[in-house]
């Protein structure tokens, strides 16, 4: 085990990666070697259906334009590959058993129609739609039927009711969750996959992860994933969310507010340390006026402290004058 602060950056090779994938990868770079911490690259490519390959070479080549290197993985003649989580099957489905065990998991047959009927009764009484948890009650002989009549199940988290989970959050602050509002959720998939909240939980744990930062669409997820800890009485690491990068209009950034997409910058002749200082100042600001950096002082300068709580806007007029 290692004693060293250790970070991640865990992209999902579902699309060609944008600047916001990137800027977290930065990130989680500049606050591990900050630190004096490692970090490691976990490809989470547990969606059979829309991960491709091609989308994770293109994530690599951007890292290495950037030379954003890492520390430690499988080893492939010489380098480092990456950990991926589809080469990581039984070891999630080995926690999942655990979870089954203690009762905190349970096999759950309901198809398709049948969730689809439950979410309908729900809305029409008002309710938030959510699993109601029908087959956690199942008996063994029901099961056995389910079985005999092929179903193939998923297995799903038991939410434990009535608890206040709050995550301490390097970024955002303080952010508490009610257990109640969330409903009990697949760990394992039907192709025996499991769900990216569980990977991620339990990777997190088994990688020694100590500082899990990410973008802040994935707040609504650390509730389920400190619960999956909880549940595996593993100790929990710091979180940090990162604010949203939006284009100059404050609307979701996309294609019009410029190159949202590494590649084109790399294309365009950009030299890799601009880029790297542009991406480093959407949402983190040092002490002082100073807005020219060279690598090494973005990572002595780099302060998580100094992350900005609101969303950050990008410029891409200011790059033309680093
Ligand atoms: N795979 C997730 C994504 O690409 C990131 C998950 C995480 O950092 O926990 O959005």
């Amino acid at each position: 085990m290692s004693t060293k602060p250790r970070l991640r950056f865990a992209p999902s090779p579902t699309g060609k990666i944008h600047i916001g994938n990137i800027r977290t990868a930065l990130f989680n770079w500049l606050y591990a070697r900050n630190i004096n911490g490692e970090f490691i690259i976990r490809v989470e490519d547990t969606d059979a259906a829309r991960s491709v390959e091609e989308y994770e070479q293109i994530i690599f080549d951007a890292l290495k334009w950037l030379g954003l290197g890492w520390d430690e993985g499988p080893q492939t003649g010489g380098d480092y590959g990456p950990y991926r989580q589809s080469e990581r099957k039984d070891i999630y489905r080995e926690y999942a058993d655990k979870l089954l065990e203690s009762g905190d998991a349970y096999y759950c047959y309901c198809s398709e129609e049948d969730l689809e009927k439950m979410r309908e009764e729900q809305k029409s009484r008002g309710e938030m739609p959510r699993y109601d948890g029908r087959c956690a009650e199942l008996t063994e002989e029901e099961r056995q039927r389910c079985e005999n009549e092929g179903r193939t199940p998923v297995i799903r988290f038991k939410v434990p009711k009535g608890k206040d989970i709050q995550v301490c959050d390097l970024v955002k602050g303080n952010v508490n969750f009610e257990s109640d509002g969330i409903g009990d959720f697949i760990i394992i998939k039907s192709d025996g996959l499991p769900s990216y909240n569980f990977a991620c939980a339990i990777d997190d744990y088994l990688m020694d992860i100590t500082h899990v930062l990410r973008g802040e669409d994935h707040l609504s997820n650390t509730p389920r994933q400190v619960m999956v800890y909880n549940a595996l009485g593993f100790d929990l690491p710091y979180f940090g969310h990162l604010s949203l990068i939006l284009g100059h209009d404050k609307a979701k950034l996309s294609k019009r507010h410029g190159d949202t997409f590494i590649g084109d910058y790399q294309e365009k002749g950009y030299l890799p340390e601009a880029i790297m200082n542009f991406l480093a100042l959407l949402g983190w600001s040092p002490e002082g006026e100073e807005e020219l950096f060279a690598k090494e002082q973005l990572v002595e300068k780099f302060d998580i402290n100094r992350v900005a709580k609101s969303a950050a806007v990008f410029d891409v007029s200011k790059l033309n004058w680093m």
